[in-house]
């Protein structure tokens, strides 16, 4: 009976470092991918095939949440 469940501390998220290279979800190449953050605008676009995306960024967007933001879109459009 005792009060805590466990104390296992929250597994850390896998993320190594910040990336800001990604993988092109057009071209399919790996590390094409770079995101710029510009005030409250995020780039991302491929050097290989010249695909971007432009999203929306907030004070504690990263290079990462611009990319994910791309590869959410790509997602809903295949949808
Ligand atoms: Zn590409």
């Amino acid at each position: 009976m005792g009060k805590r469940k466990s104390s296992k501390p929250p597994p850390k998220k896998a993320v190594p470092k910040l990336a800001k290279q990604f993988d092109c979800p057009f071209c399919d190449h790996t590390q094409t991918v770079e995101c710029t953050l510009d005030k409250g605008q995020g780039v991302a676009l491929c050097r290989t095939c010249n695909a971007s995306f432009t999203t929306t960024i907030h004070e504690l967007s990263d290079a990462v949440d611009v990319y994910s933001d791309w590869i959410d879109a790509c997602e809903a459009a295949n949808r």
